[in-house]
């Protein structure tokens, strides 16, 4: 609700705040129970800091996350990290976030010892165990991550945030690092722990062809804000905000009658240290009016389940 997270700029001898960066301005949306929420935007639009916010991996400056009914923006340290148990997250690059002198074991084990889980043996058969649910063999748990591919990392990366049985898991661009022909092997995985274990997932991608087929729901981001957020069937048949058809536009169609007709957006995207004013998109969009250089457009809903922000609508 309401979330917010700026980072102050600072500059000159003596470090004095400049400026402010704001990598998330004011967010607020809803992930079902059960469901598959993609989260998507260019980098650098707030997708991540988002989804780290919501497990307070990062604190939100501003703004209220709220978890199974308790405020989780307002608890304690120690009450956040038992709250914990049932957030977790999964990284983009599996190699990096993986600690290259441990075992795979050890590296599985750590969250259950953090937690005072389980006795030694009852943490190595939990391993062994996990190992199994995201389709590696036990034998890997002597392993070491780089006598792994890339796309068995994740698989381990997906373990070691199943460990602790979590309920919402917030995927960051956890295929993004992958070859393609791996990417939907480990897409699928996914769905099939979902539907298992009932997990929840905050999916973070920056390209819609990844999300399209997993996500239930689809919230686009642009420059720290979202822009809109419908169902996925809804934002692929008929998006309203003009950012979300310059990024579907670029997703390539299989069926040649359905292609779209490519929409080039003008320039990068701006810094956030500098957003433009009114309409953060009012640089780069095709239909702006003087109305967009100056109002920042609300948040609002469009069409039943479809809320955009654009003075179009
Ligand atoms: Fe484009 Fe204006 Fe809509 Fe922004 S508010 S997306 S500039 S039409
Ligand atoms: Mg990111």
């Amino acid at each position: 609700k309401n979330l917010k997270k700026y980072y102050p700029i600072t500059g000159g001898v003596f470090g004095k705040e400049i400026g402010v960066v704001k990598a998330v301005d004011d967010v607020s949306f809803t992930v079902k129970r059960g469901e598959t929420f993609g989260l998507v935007g260019e980098s650098g639009c707030g997708k991540s800091t988002t989804g780290r916010s919501l497990l307070r991996l990062i604190e939100p400056t501003e703004g209220e996350v709220i978890f199974d009914g308790v405020a989780i923006t307002a608890l304690k340290a120690e009450e956040m990290r038992r709250m914990r148990r049932d957030m977790q997250i999964v990284f983009q690059d599996p190699f990096a976030s993986l600690n290259p002198r441990h075992t795979v074991e050890k590296i599985l084990e750590e969250p259950l010892i953090v937690h005072g889980l389980g006795n030694e043996a009852q943490r190595k058969q939990k391993v062994r165990e996990m190992l199994e649910v995201v389709g590696l063999s036990s034998y890997h748990a002597t392993r070491y991550p780089h006598q792994f591919s890339g796309g068995q990392r994740q698989r381990i990366g997906i373990a070691r945030a199943l460990m602790l049985h979590p309920k919402l898991i917030v995927a960051d661009e956890p295929v993004s690092a992958l070859d393609v022909s791996i990417q939907s092997q480990v897409l699928n995985l996914m769905q099939d722990l979902q539907k298992s274990l009932g997990l929840t997932y905050l999916f973070i991608a920056h390209d819609l062809s990844v999300v399209r087929h997993i996500s239930d729901r689809i919230g686009v981001m642009y420059l720290g804000r979202l822009v809109e957020l419908t169902d996925s069937r809804t934002l692929y048949e008929n998006p309203l905000h003009p950012y979300t058809r310059a990024l579907l536009s670029a997703v390539p169609s299989p069926d040649p009658d359905a292609a779209r007709e490519r929409i080039i957006l003008q320039g990068d995207v701006p810094s956030p240290a500098n957003p433009p004013s009114g309409c953060t998109f009012h640089t780069r969009c095709p239909h702006v009016t003087e109305e967009c250089r100056t109002a920042r457009p609300p948040f609002k809903e469009a069409r039943p389940g479809q809320f955009v922000a654009c003075h179009l609508y």
